[in-house]
């Protein structure tokens, strides 16, 4: 409503527009920029458990960092402890929402055949295309260079599956909600799984999650990673990549909708490492720095990686041996 209201202002003034200009390019051009950070803080009555680090101090809320509905009438969750958002009521929120909306309003690509899309000469020609099987290749990389064989291979998240297609795994498998992405993963032979109760324990030795876990249900989240840790073999390596979330201290300035969790570098640790994984790398590969917030309602502790202010947050780990 403030556009239209702002856009008749601009129409009724017969301000200087441009003689070729209508209602809907004035539109365009006064449109609200979009919306990556949360306006502001409001600290709770009490304080409640944190579904990212398990401790009870969840102590602010705030407004869903975005304009897109249905998200942008959310409310996050901040936890002082470990500066992760989280927002509730997520599984009613997001019924439905990848099985079918994702991949419509989100991956535009999904009409074009298998034999097309894994083609080297189409990946070289899509610059999105590029950056996904890019970052699947270093990716695999780093499991590798942490020792995982890479031969049965789970990707959680899969999406059409660019992280199996390259692998090279002998046998693949692929937990994807979004329809769209079946005959892909057919395709390439990845076996699919439709509930995380499927998962056997000991059965993968490389696991790559990457920006998946942000969009799961806050409830769900450490379950979720104990059996993913559970499922990997005494070798086995999993590499877990979110976006920066550190909306508790830092301005993001990227795109939020769907996620659901906000992760800090010290909250993906922490919800690893309760779920029983040993950590045995925390990086990122983010180019660029975030500025850093002039009141965060969460400092992160003296540690490297705790304190890192930009993206690509990326924990490898395996299953606690003991
Ligand atoms: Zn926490």
């Amino acid at each position: 409503m403030a556009i239209l209201k702002r856009l008749k202002g601009t129409l009724a003034k017969g301000s200087s527009l441009p003689p070729k200009e209508n209602v809907a390019s004035v539109a365009k051009r006064i449109a609200l920029p979009p919306k990556f950070a949360p306006d502001s803080f409001t600290v709770l009555d009490r304080p409640s458990p944190c579904m990212v680090c398990g401790l009870n101090t969840v102590r602010f809320k705030s407004d869903y960092p975005s304009n897109v509905k249905p998200f942008s009438e959310q409310e996050v969750l901040y936890c002082t402890n470990c500066g992760s958002g989280q927002v509730p009521g997520s599984a009613q929120l997001l019924q439905g929402y990848y099985e079918q909306d994702y991949a419509s309003s989100n991956r535009k690509d999904r009409e074009i055949e298998p034999e097309v899309y894994f083609s080297e000469d189409y990946r070289n020609k899509s610059r999105a295309l590029k950056r996904y099987f890019g970052r699947a290749s270093r990716q695999l990389s780093v499991l590798r260079k942490y020792g995982s064989p890479v031969t049965r291979m789970l990707d959680f998240g899969s999406g059409p599956g660019y992280g199996l297609f390259l692998s090279g795994a002998k046998e693949k498998f692929a937990f994807e909600p979004d329809e769209k992405s079946i005959k892909y993963l057919d395709h390439i032979k990845a076996k699919r799984f439709s509930a995380i109760g499927e998962l056997r324990p000991a059965s993968f030795d490389a696991i790559i999650a990457s920006h998946a876990i942000e969009h799961l249900v806050p409830e769900a989240l450490i379950a979720t990673l104990a059996i993913l840790i559970n499922s990997l073999t005494r070798d086995g390596v999993m590499l877990i990549e979110v976006p920066q979330g550190g909306h508790s201290y830092l301005h993001l300035n990227a795109r939020q909708d769907p996620h659901t969790l906000f992760f800090t570098p010290q909250g993906l640790s922490l919800a690893v490492e309760l779920a029983g994984g040993e950590i045995m790398l925390q990086r990122t590969y983010g180019k660029q720095s975030v500025p850093l917030r002039k009141n965060p309602i969460y400092a992160p502790p003296d540690h490297p990686f705790f304190k890192e202010d930009r993206g690509g947050l990326t924990v490898v780990c395996r299953r606690r041996r003991n």
